[in-house]
């Protein structure tokens, strides 16, 4: 077994380990919703695969997401009455 004859230095190291990266895999958008998907999977946000329905989407996160839209325009909704308020007061 062949044995190094001097130890790796530090900056030998860690210029060796720069080059150690992680790649983002292959991501393609999704031709139903558009978002971006892992090649040759299903889309984890409508469930399509090859043009058709193949997971069903569990429909609690898009009434979650349809309550915080709600909420949102609420409170749209309250704030000029607030400022009405305040001149009133
Ligand atoms: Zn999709």
């Amino acid at each position: 077994m062949a044995v190094p004859f001097r130890r790796t230095g530090k900056t030998a190291k860690r210029l060796r380990r720069t080059h150690f990266k992680l790649s983002v895999t292959g991501l393609n958008t999704c031709p139903h919703c558009g978002t971006m998907i892992r090649s040759h999977h299903v889309c984890p946000k409508c469930g399509f695969y090859d043009g058709k329905q193949v997971v069903a989407v569990p429909e609690v996160d898009t009434k979650a997401l349809e309550a915080k839209k709600a909420k949102k325009t609420v409170k749209k909704a309250e704030k000029p009455d607030k400022l009405i308020l305040l001149r009133k007061g």
